[in-house]
């Protein structure tokens, strides 16, 4: 009995790892890649910076966040 439960729980923790490891790829993946321009304003940056303050970051950060979570919310109805 217990062996069972041991078990599933075992699988749960895979199941989070893996829907974590996607989450952390989407991630990786979405993150804008430098272009001279801030990524959320359009402003000039410097060279390899994606965005031009850390303003800008933190409201791209923001609203991104806010599209994953509705992205999950979306996929789970
Ligand atoms: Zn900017």
């Amino acid at each position: 009995m217990s062996k069972a439960i041991d078990l599933s729980s075992d699988r749960e923790q895979l199941e989070r790892d893996q829907a974590l490891a996607r989450l952390r790829a989407n991630a990786k993946r979405e993150t804008p890649a430098p272009s001279g321009e801030c990524s959320w304003c359009g402003d000039p940056t410097e060279p390899g910076q994606v965005f031009c303050c850390s303003e800008c970051a933190k409201d791209w950060q923001e609203h991104n966040r806010r599209r994953q979570l509705a992205a999950r919310i979306g996929g789970r109805a």
